[in-house]
């Protein structure tokens, strides 16, 4: 663990599952969903995910203990432990009117003084949105790091990248990103999404998977 973190931060970063990934020696308090998605829903991890933070919409999945959930609207922010939860929907929308359909949920989350924003799931035409996302926000909030997923070692190829892109193109524009932000003096944490990304600020493991038989 890198030793100039702030203590509220790590102990923000800490005390969430995102999806599927939790910080090494952290100890979640709640879950918060970006999609249900197969390598993100934390209802198919071998441990029992602790309560469930979701966006409203993601409420009818079936076959879930919804007495788990705390379901919150999109753009009204939710407080839980001491944490504020905001769907960032609006944001996304008042700083591009091209992209609709985002892949997954874009949460801000913050602590009194630290605030992160976590995006579990992108398209590849997403990725020039993150920016202005985090300049809108930190001009009115404390925004400490991003959180993304690392695509290392996989080529996605559902994630819209356009014909004739290389198949680290994924990572490449996170990569270039996830440095962009650190100029900025922004931490970036790394999802294994399915391999650790070497510009990460923090250390994330994905939890394994309950194998069904
Ligand atoms: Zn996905």
């Amino acid at each position: 663990m890198k030793k100039d973190l702030n203590v509220e931060l790590n102990s923000l970063v800490a005390s969430i599952q995102f999806d599927q990934w939790i910080m090494v020696l952290g100890a979640p308090r709640c879950t918060v969903v970006s999609h249900l998605d197969e390598d993100h829903d934390p209802f198919l991890t071998r441990n029992t995910p602790p309560i469930i933070i979701n966006g409203k919409k993601l409420r009818s999945r079936p076959n879930i203990n919804s007495a788990l959930f705390y379901a919150v609207d999109p753009n009204i922010p939710a407080i839980y432990k001491g944490m504020v939860f905001w769907l960032t929907e609006n944001i996304r929308n008042e700083c591009q009117n091209i992209i609709k359909n985002f892949h997954a949920d874009w949460w801000y989350i913050r602590s009194k003084n630290s605030g992160l924003l976590f995006i579990g799931d992108l398209y590849y035409p997403e990725i020039p949105v993150i920016p202005m996302v985090v300049k809108y926000i930190r001009a009115y909030h404390p925004l400490d790091t991003v959180l993304l997923p690392s695509y290392g070692g996989i080529n996605p190829p559902a994630h819209s990248i356009p014909k004739g892109f290389r198949p680290t193109a994924m990572a490449d524009a996170i990569a270039a990103l996830a440095l962009e932000l650190k100029k900025e003096g922004i931490k970036v944490g790394g999802l294994p999404h399915p391999i650790p990304a070497p510009w990460s600020d923090f250390d994330f493991v994905r939890l394994p998977l309950s194998r069904k038989t």
